[in-house]
């Protein structure tokens, strides 16, 4: 909470009987909380759908399906081979998850991006509990609710695949500690059926923070890939990306995560 507060955060920490007034749905071996009403989230499944429509009406060409397989480049230009054809472009931003490392080998440059195999699990529809996204200091845990009252389970317990072969699984022992958390600290949620769980990539670098930056040596092509919890932090590595591909330079200081640092 200090490092949260000093960065400019409003955070305040919630204990005993202020804990219990404020969040009586929280199980007995909670002790203390920390919150922050700035907090929030969003259903991907709505917010992909409208900043799509808005990408359209703001003119944005979209080229959906259609896998870049090379970027070639030649003197200040990039080509963009994709399925569909290919673009001309003086600028390129590489940003595919853990499929980022190969688009950026047919440029010649190595960047080490492997990828967790997240899961995820949604409940039936329950009474209205929580409308704010509860994590856990201690476990990995991220607990939603959306309105119509489906809990999304999840904070990061790995299934089992490979983002190579697109082959992935759950892992039910992992499942099993990933529903346990998140009933001990919502006890109520032992009375949902869970309908269903699934897995997903995400990519990691080797040091698990995001590669963001300019690629070395190969002009005007750039990176964002591999920061983990990205569906939160896109918006503002979107934003900051943006300035340095057109200003040169970020607002933030985000010199540690180049990718620089592998020789990429
Ligand atoms: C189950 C699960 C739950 C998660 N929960 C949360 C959460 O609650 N909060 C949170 O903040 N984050 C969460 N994450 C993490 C978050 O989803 C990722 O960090 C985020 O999606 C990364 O965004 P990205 O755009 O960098 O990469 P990705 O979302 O991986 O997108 C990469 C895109 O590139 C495309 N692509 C691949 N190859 C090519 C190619 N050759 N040419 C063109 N396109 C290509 C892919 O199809 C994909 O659409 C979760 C992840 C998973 C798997």
């Amino acid at each position: 909470v200090a490092r949260q507060r000093s960065a400019g955060l409003e955070v305040d920490i919630l204990e005993g009987n202020s804990l219990r007034v404020f969040a009586p749905w929280l199980g007995d071996r909670v002790v203390a909380a920390s919150f922050c009403d700035e907090d929030s989230y969003a259903s991907p499944l709505a917010c992909g759908v409208a900043l799509r429509t808005l990408l359209v009406a703001r003119g944005v060409a979209l080229c959906a399906h259609a896998p870049v397989l090379r970027i070639t480049r030649s003197g200040t230009a990039f080509s963009v081979e994709s399925a569909a054809g290919t673009v001309q472009a003086r600028k390129v931003l590489i940003a595919a998850g853990p499929w980022s490392a190969a688009i950026a080998a047919t440029l010649g440059v190595t960047v080490p991006l492997g990828a967790d195999v997240n899961m995820l699990s949604a409940t039936e529809p329950g009474p209205h509990m929580i409308d704010r996204v509860v994590t856990h200091v201690d476990g990995i845990l991220s607990l939603k609710q959306y309105a119509n009252g489906t809990c999304l389970i999840g904070g990061g317990w790995q299934g089992r695949g490979s983002y190579q072969s697109g082959a992935k699984e759950l892992d039910y022992v992992n499942l099993l500690h990933n529903v346990r958390t998140a009933i001990a600290v919502l006890p109520s949620l032992s009375r949902l059926t869970l309908l269903r769980s699934w897995s997903g990539f995400e990519a990691v670098a080797p040091d698990a923070l995001p590669v963001f930056g300019r690629l070395s040596g190969v002009g005007d092509a750039y990176i964002v890939a591999g920061a983990r919890g990205a569906y939160s932090q896109g918006p503002a590595l979107g934003l900051e990306i943006a300035r340095l591909m057109t200003e040169g330079q970020t607002e933030l200081d985000l010199t540690s995560f180049t990718p620089a640092r592998f020789g990429a």
